[in-house]
């Protein structure tokens, strides 16, 4: 299949994107591409995978409206499925308010074809199988896969260490596509996270007793924060990706 990037070397990363958006069980980002921006997240608050999932969210709606309202295997697509669900929805219209070079005519093209469809099939609301949602689930198999192969490396086990590490949902699946060693350094890693979080809930709790007039350091007062992304994954209020 023929398409038309050929701007730049600067545009790979997003050719790829656009690869894994028509045929994204065919495409494979890489290794290095997948450490590259590893590094980069586990310098930041919060579990990486959620970040990097969100991110690839991000370029996944960006690229589309881009480049693909006019494809008809992507109108096929969305018609069939009835368009996005309402979470991918608002990050559409996120992506469309705060981005350049995307306009609400796309999102306007490519729902005249929901539309049109759910009329011709009487009122049908497709297969309420959100697009973005599947996209989604296979960024999460495929950075878990290399999350996994990357962490039985003892360098990249002392980078994560000092991380803020995985929330459990992403934990989980790293550890299901872990090598042994992976498997042992990332269940202890877990482990003592939550052995720490649970101290530091323990004290949050004591000292906002009236009678405890002993000050919260400053890890007890964000625990609560953190058990919060902890069990239940990260929540952007914000687009992650910027022009
Ligand atoms: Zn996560
Ligand atoms: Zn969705």
């Amino acid at each position: 299949m023929n398409f038309p990037f050929h701007r730049s070397k600067r545009d790979q990363p997003e050719q790829s994107w656009i690869m894994r958006l028509l045929r994204p069980e065919a495409a494979r980002s890489s290794p290095a591409l997948f450490t590259y921006h590893l590094r980069e997240k586990l310098g930041l608050k919060g579990c990486p995978l959620c970040r990097m999932v969100r991110e690839s969210e991000e370029h996944w709606g960006w690229t589309l409206l881009y480049e693909f309202t006019g494809d008809p295997e992507i109108h096929e697509r969305f018609a069939r499925a009835g368009g996005l669900c309402a979470e991918h929805g608002e990050l559409i219209r996120r992506i469309v308010e705060s981005r350049q070079l995307v306009t609400p005519s796309g999102v306007a093209r490519l729902y005249e074809t929901v539309t049109r469809e759910s009329l011709h099939n009487h009122l049908s609301a497709g297969g309420q199988d959100c697009p973005l949602c599947r996209y989604r689930r296979q960024a999460e198999e495929r950075y878990t896969y290399f999350l996994a192969d990357t962490l039985a490396d003892p360098d990249w086990q002392e980078l994560f260490t000092h991380s803020d590490g995985l929330c459990m949902s992403h934990f989980e699946l790293v550890m299901k596509q872990a090598n042994h060693e992976a498997a042992e350094f990332l269940r202890n890693d877990q482990s003592r996270r939550l052995r720490e979080l649970l101290l530091l809930l323990q004290e949050l709790q004591r000292k906002q007793r009236y009678d405890v007039p002993e000050p919260l350091t400053p890890e007890e007062s964000a625990s609560w924060h953190e058990v919060l992304w902890r069990f239940g994954g990260m929540h952007f209020d914000h687009l992650l990706v910027h022009d």
